[in-house]
C-alpha cells in the first residue's frame, strides 16, 4: 500500500468508500482519476481494480501459487484473493503445515536440545563461580556496638564562665 496515495483517496472521497466511483471522481477529482487510469493504462479493468493497482503501487496482477490469476474482491481495499480456487488455498495450507512440521523436525528439537545444554552449562559455571562464595559469605555484620554508657553524668554547674563582659563602647 502506498500510504500517500491511500490518503489522497481518503481525502478525495472524504472517507466515504461509496464515493469512490468513476463518476464521482471525474466530477470532483478529474486529475486524480486520470492518474489512476494512467497507472493501469491498457488494462481494461473495472474501476475498483484500477484503484487498487494505483493505491497499492502494484502494476502486475497478483497470481495464485499455481500461476493462474486470482479474482478481485468487490471492495478495492480487500484487493485480490490470494488463491484462484479453494483447492489451491487448501493445498497451500497443507504445504504450510508440512513446512512447519519439517522446521520443528529439523530445528525445533535441535534448538531445544541446545537450549538445555546451554542451561546446564550455565548452571555448572554458576556453581563453580558462586557456589563456594555464596556459602562462605555467612558472616553477618551483626556486631552491634553497644551503647557506651558513659553518658548521662552531665557536668552541671557552669563554672567555667570566663567573665561575661558586656563591653560597652
Ligand atoms: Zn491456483
Amino acid at each position: 500500500m502506498d500510504h500517500h496515495r491511500y490518503e489522497r483517496l481518503l481525502n478525495a472521497t472524504l472517507g466515504k468508500p461509496g464515493r469512490l466511483r468513476e463518476s464521482y471522481m471525474s466530477r470532483n477529482h478529474p486529475g486524480l482519476l486520470a492518474e489512476i487510469n494512467e497507472y493501469s493504462a491498457g488494462d481494461d479493468l473495472p474501476f475498483p481494480q484500477r484503484v487498487w493497482h494505483w493505491a497499492q503501487a502494484v502494476k502486475k496482477r497478483p497470481l495464485c501459487t499455481c500461476g493462474k490469476p486470482t479474482t478481485f474482491n468487490k471492495n478495492w481495499l480487500e484487493g485480490y484473493r490470494p488463491y484462484c480456487s479453494s483447492a489451491c488455498s487448501l493445498r497451500s495450507d497443507q504445504t504450510k503445515d508440512k513446512r512447519k512440521a519439517t522446521i520443528i523436525e529439523k530445528y525445533g528439537v535441535d534448538n531445544v536440545a541446545k537450549n538445555e545444554q546451554i542451561k546446564a552449562r550455565t548452571k555448572e559455571t554458576n556453581l563453580e563461580r558462586y557456589g563456594h562464595e555464596s556459602s562462605a559469605s555467612g558472616h553477618s555484620s551483626a556486631t552491634k556496638t553497644g551503647a557506651n554508657g558513659t553518658a548521662g553524668q552531665g557536668n552541671k554547674g557552669g563554672n567555667g564562665s570566663s567573665g561575661t563582659s558586656y563591653s560597652r563602647t
